[in-house]
């Protein structure tokens, strides 16, 4: 069953402008380049299905290439001084928030987010950089007496080296200002690799860097359609050191298994199946609030992304009733719309395994309080969905949804709640609304996630330790943490004479 949204074709002269203003090429070494091949591949708007731009198509040579120029800038870009680093950094930000519209108007074209969701991933993305470039001044070692008196123990730390960074299309620049911020801060060179969905934000920041100072083969960034086979060289690479990757699990076990080749050190942010816990004693309506967050945010196309709603019993019906209301008033439409609230998905196979979940939650009993169909028309777009009496086996309560659909289930007793949260392969966030603080410290401490929201649906901060557990993944982003992942320890003993 269908449903339709209107949606304009062709790009507003606007549109168009900001388009045509990103570099499509290549960045290595300093300067933009097409590829070796000359190859290029077309960027959609997921709304239209209309190609904005051709960007140039990265095979192993040019990956190889930018990873030589990484290496060759390493030793120097380690021996910039902190403060200069920081500096680029802070720059770099200032001009991010400089350029809001114009880098929202960027994402929400080739992502399809509403304009509103895209200026706040925009200065979200700004925020690593100024947070980082604080950072870059504040690594530090250690001093220590040995425990027999006599020896000294002094500990340093520096850059890991040349990085290679992946980043997804959901957020398409704040995930790649999450892995470039610190590594720049740290001292390390990289290589990013953008999504081949959503190229246009990660380019357009990268010229923004390089006008902030950033050095030629501090940051090469290289698109490809062929990501295994143009990064895999590279991964291989006795010269690399590191490999940050931000994406789906599977993708991050394979590239895990081939990091361990060269045994790199690894940062793995991959994917999630967020419970949100609504016990009885909790405020309602601001369950509902937060669940609107917490599901909706980038359209439910986020790790964070509520996966499923377990609800305490008695409040379960009037939580169901409440969401459904608030889902059903969404705006649907392009994202360059004003008042729009949810744009599309991001692409045909991503809706259609949305559909699927949706209609093997229906035909094993779930109902369909709102929603529950694709709609008509250019672009990808779903109805907000909540399904209600969602019951165990359905496959939306252990995959990651990825889109508009709120599976809720209820539970009995605070253990059986902490049971079915914890029932799952992911362990990235989880969202807890209650009023009565032991048990929110109870619950907390049972859950096996790296981040919980309190009364809130929304964890993201880029001072906070951002990460996951079991198959969510390794190491942690932002916070003073994040800067970790791309510095090694060293310790110098020596003795008093
Ligand atoms: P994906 O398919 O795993 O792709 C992520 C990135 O990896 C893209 O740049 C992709 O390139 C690249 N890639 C794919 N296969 C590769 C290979 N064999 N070798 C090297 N690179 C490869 O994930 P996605 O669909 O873009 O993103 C959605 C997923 O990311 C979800 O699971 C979500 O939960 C997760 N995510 C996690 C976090 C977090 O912080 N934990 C944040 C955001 C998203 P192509 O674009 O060319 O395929």
């Amino acid at each position: 069953m269908t449903s339709s949204v209107a949606t304009p074709t062709g790009l507003a002269p606007q549109e168009a402008q900001v388009v045509e203003s990103v570099p499509t090429g290549l960045y290595i070494g300093g300067s933009w380049r097409p590829s070796g091949s000359g190859a290029t591949f077309p960027v959609e708007d997921p709304s239209t299905n209309q190609v904005l731009a051709q960007v140039a198509d990265a095979g192993p040579e040019d990956a190889r290439a930018a990873l030589d120029a990484a290496v060759a800038a390493q030793e120097g870009w380690a021996a910039c001084p902190p403060r200069e680093r920081g500096e680029i950094l802070r720059r770099a930000f200032e001009a991010i928030m400089d350029r809001q519209e114009e880098l929202a108007l960027i994402m929400t074209l080739e992502m399809g987010k509403p304009l509103s969701e895209s200026r706040a991933e925009v200065a979200y993305a700004a925020e690593f950089f100024r947070w980082f470039s604080e950072e870059a001044c504040r690594i530090a070692g250690r001093y220590a007496k040995a425990p027999n008196g006599a020896g000294r123990l002094v500990t340093m730390r520096q850059p890991v080296g040349p990085c290679l960074l992946i980043t997804p299309w959901n957020f398409p620049l704040a995930m790649a200002t999450r892995k470039v911020g610190p590594a720049v801060a740290a001292g390390c060179t990289m290589v990013l690799k953008p999504a081949a969905l959503t190229p246009l934000s990660a380019l357009a920041v990268t010229q923004i860097l390089a006008d902030a100072g950033l050095p030629g083969g501090v940051l090469n960034v290289i698109t490809t359609t062929k990501a295994g086979p143009t990064t895999g060289p590279v991964i291989s690479d006795p010269r690399l050191r590191k490999l940050s990757f931000t994406g789906s699990t599977e993708v991050g076990h394979a590239l895990m298994a081939q990091a361990s080749e060269q045994l790199l050190r690894i940062s793995m942010e991959l994917g999630g199946n967020a419970p949100f816990l609504v016990f009885e004693d909790a405020d309602l309506d601001a369950a509902v609030e937060g669940a609107m967050v917490a599901k909706m945010r980038n359209g439910g196309e986020a790790c964070t992304a509520a996966n499923r709603f377990h609800v305490a019993e008695p409040v379960a019906d009037a939580f169901a009733s409440k969401l459904a209301e608030r889902m059903a008033a969404v705006k649907v439409g392009r994202g360059t719309e004003e008042g729009v609230q949810l744009g599309p998905l991001v692409d045909q196979p991503t809706r259609s395994k949305v559909s699927e979940l949706v209609e093997d939650a229906a035909g094993k009993g779930a109902k369909v309080l709102t929603g529950g169909e694709a709609m008509d028309g250019p672009g990808y777009f779903y109805r907000p969905t909540v399904l209600a009496g969602v019951p165990a086996g359905a496959r939306c309560l252990s995959e990651e949804i990825f889109g508009p659909v709120a599976p809720i289930t209820t539970f009995s007793t605070e253990e059986e709640a902490i049971a079915s949260a914890n029932d799952t392969e992911y362990g990235l966030v989880a969202y807890l609304y209650t009023r009565d603080f032991s048990r929110a410290l109870r619950v907390t401490e049972a859950l096996e996630s790296g981040m919980v929201g309190l009364n809130q649906g929304m964890v993201s901060n880029p001072a906070a330790p951002f990460g996951g557990v079991k198959h969510s993944g390794l190491g942690r982003e932002g916070g003073a943490e994040g800067i970790e992942e791309y510095l090694s320890i060293k310790y110098l003993a020596f003795t008093l004479g």
